[in-house]
């Protein structure tokens, strides 16, 4: 791409939006900006990039100008098929993301991680076992860090480890991972995609430009993934809890690959079935760039998992409070259900992403959920699935600071408050992570309160800064 030559526009002004125009304007471009959205962070970012040549557009004048662009740097949070989108491709004009302005400039190997639930453990995970074997190594992408702002520090003797999310893989077409990585494929976003057919198929794009030469970490126990294999060049790589399969999976309390026992499955600090799905996925990464079984135990052994994630963040009274505010859709709150030792009273709803409820009351059948409270906007979605499948221990309970109160009034000594939503956070939060810290700010209210009331008989815990592994399975 002739940078210089061509006029971009950059839409929504988040994180990769401002890593993409800054790149840019590093390329010489000229750049124009815009974001629906007209609040103080947005004039912010627009301010602080005007200051390196870059012209925001406003609303009213975006037709007119944008028809002056010739490429469209559209921002994950933005639908494809948003106006602005449309027009761009309607005129025959490109339409990319930040990441493939990464892609196309990435001068290392890559590794990168897809699949609907698992990416932001596995990519910190990989890099944590990099970063034990001396190697220098990024995770970048989704996670938090966008590609285009880590390509100098990569340079070309880094490892890009790129959490690649099905908004990404929408705009993304040049990158060709050394090793591709995909988790699961359950249903999520389909108030975004549509359906979940062409769900599936962004997830597969992430292997459509492997050859040979590189490889596919494929899970072999989820039945789309596994599909993937017949549609890729790539070497297949699979990993399985259940099988031995020609890659990565369980034998004797080992966590092996081909045949070779890397370490012990107690080397993995955080617990649950999910974590070792996610272990051997990073392992078979990491195998296949060599990495010395020593490293992987030690990056094993430190990984005290991400915050939000199944996060034990305090005990107040004997009630345990555990923040698994990420568990944005069933499949997720699934495994969180299966996960976490002892009885559970639930925190479940948000915003609504189309998607059945019904499995997660399957799971809730047998489970150590006791009583579930839900609130949100998919409040009344979710309690007709719970009735459906015959669940009634149910409170239906509404705003969100409320619910977290009754669950804790729910619960007994002894059990757990599992935020853990199934939902995304968007009707009422600016993110997961504000959802999961507005939780964490409940605990310390209702912890004053109970202190005032009766300060002697509060048994208090501090709260661990990371999820408290040991604890929550
Ligand atoms: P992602 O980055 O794909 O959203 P995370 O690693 O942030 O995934 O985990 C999101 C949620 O999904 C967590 O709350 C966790 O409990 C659950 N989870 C993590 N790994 C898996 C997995 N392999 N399969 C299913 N659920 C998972």
């Amino acid at each position: 791409m002739l940078f210089e030559r061509q006029i971009f526009l950059v839409a929504g002004l988040s994180r990769s939006g401002i890593a993409a125009a800054e790149y840019l304007v590093g390329k010489g471009a000229q750049v124009y900006l815009y974001d629906d959205v007209d609040d103080e962070n947005v004039r912010a970012t627009q301010t602080k990039l005007t200051k390196i040549g870059c012209i925001p557009i406003a609303k009213n004048e975006l037709d007119e100008k944008s028809e002056r662009c010739d490429v469209l740097v559209l921002s994950p949070g933005i639908p494809v098929d948003h106006p602005l989108p449309v027009s761009f491709r309607r005129a025959g004009k490109r339409i990319i993301g930040e990441a493939e302005l990464g892609a196309l400039a990435l001068a290392c190997p890559c590794i990168a991680v897809t699949g609907t639930n698992g990416k932001t453990t596995t990519v910190t995970m990989l890099e944590g076992i990099f970063k034990a074997a001396n190697k220098k190594a990024i995770a970048c992408g989704n996670v938090g860090r966008p590609l285009t702002s880590c390509l100098g520090e990569l340079g070309s003797d880094g490892v890009a480890i790129a959490e690649i999310s099905s908004f990404q893989l929408e705009t993304l077409y040049s990158l060709r991972p050394h090793v591709a990585v995909v988790l699961n494929v359950t249903e999520d976003h389909l108030n975004r995609h549509y359906t979940l057919e062409n769900y599936i198929y962004l997830k597969s794009r992430i292997l459509k430009n492997s050859a040979e030469s590189e490889f596919a970490v494929l899970n072999y126990d989820d039945a789309t993934v596994r599909g993937f294999a017949e549609k890729t060049k790539a070497k297949v790589v699979w990993f399985s809890l259940r099988e031995r399969v020609a890659g990565g999976y369980l034998s004797d309390g080992y966590f092996c690959y081909q045949g070779e026992r890397v370490c012990a499955e107690t080397d993995l600090a955080v617990d649950g079935n999910h974590n070792r799905m996610n272990a051997l996925a990073a392992i078979c990464a990491a195998k296949l760039f060599g990495i010395p079984n020593g490293a992987i135990s030690a990056a094993l052994k430190n990984f005290r998992g991400v915050k939000h994630r199944l996060q034990n963040v305090g005990v107040l009274n004997g009630v345990t409070f555990i923040d698994d505010s990420k568990a944005t859709n069933v499949d997720s709150a699934v495994q969180a259900i299966g996960s976490v030792k002892g009885e559970s009273v639930l925190l479940l709803g948000g915003k609504d992403k189309g998607y059945s409820y019904e499995p997660l009351f399957d799971a809730v059948k047998g489970s150590g959920v006791v009583h579930a409270v839900i609130y949100g906007e998919n409040a009344f979605r979710i309690l007709n699935a719970a009735l459906k499948r015959g669940f009634t221990a149910v409170t239906l309970c509404r705003p969100f600071e409320m619910a977290v109160r009754v669950a804790y009034l729910t619960a007994r000594k002894g059990q757990n408050v599992l935020l853990s939503p199934a939902s995304a956070s968007f009707d009422a939060f600016k993110s997961y992570e504000e959802r999961g810290d507005k939780f964490v700010e409940m605990l310390g209210v209702l912890r004053s309160e109970c202190e005032r009331r009766a300060p002697e008989l509060s048994e208090i815990a501090e709260a661990e800064e990371i999820g408290a592994a040991d604890e929550v399975e």
